[in-house]
């Protein structure tokens, strides 16, 4: 079975990913003993995830696998000129609090009409050498104007599902996987590496 090491501390991510991608061995970062913060300070979410996979990637030259791959992605909001976008894990100031990132959300949209928005993930797959590609997902949805569901991953709670009809808080990981920005790009990529 070929190896792939995640390059993500996120419990969500990784979940789903493995869910998708059930024909590989998955590691992830903890596996590999990897415990540092990656600075992400690129303004795209292709330079983003470059970095971690880069930085996973000379953490690991010496370990057995096969690729790396990192996940980047956040929430567009069409009212708010594609905010939180690559700024989606510290909207508010602190990187990764929920609340106060939905909180910050809604309290922008108040006035706005048009609550329209778009989840976007970037996938980047590298291998050995270094070589990457990148695969992109994109899912379609509103901005609900309070949480619905399971509150545990950030903006799930707040983003109706265009073709599910519910929020993803309210979905099960099978049905959000059905859909959702991250398992569209995963397709793509399975397509390439299956
Ligand atoms: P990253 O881990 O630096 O890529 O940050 C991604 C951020 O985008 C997360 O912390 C969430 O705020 C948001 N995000 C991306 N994908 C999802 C999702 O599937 N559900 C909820 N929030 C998401």
């Amino acid at each position: 079975m070929k190896k792939i090491i995640l390059a993500s501390n996120n419990k969500h991510k990784i979940e789903e990913i493995k869910a998708v991608l059930n024909c590989f061995e998955i590691l992830s970062l903890k596996d590999i003993g990897f415990c540092d913060d990656i600075v992400e300070d690129a303004n795209t979410f292709e330079g983003n995830a470059l970095i971690k996979a880069k930085t996973i990637l000379n953490f690991a030259r010496n370990l057995e696998f096969d690729y790396i791959l990192s996940d980047d992605s956040g929430l567009y909001v069409n009212a708010l000129g594609g905010e939180p976008g690559v700024h989606s894990a510290r909207y508010a100031g602190e990187h990764g609090n929920d609340d106060a990132n939905r909180n910050k959300l809604l309290e922008n949209l108040k006035n706005k009409n048009d609550r329209s928005a778009y989840f976007c993930c970037c996938l980047c797959l590298m291998n050995k050498d270094g070589n990457h590609e990148f695969f992109i997902g994109k899912t379609d949805g509103e901005i609900l104007k309070e949480n619905a569901g399971d509150t545990s991953f950030c903006y799930d709670c707040l983003f109706f599902s265009k073709d599910l009809k519910k929020s993803f808080g309210e979905c099960s990981l099978e049905e959000k996987n059905s859909v959702s920005h991250r398992a569209r790009a995963l397709e793509k990529l399975k397509e390439k590496i299956c």
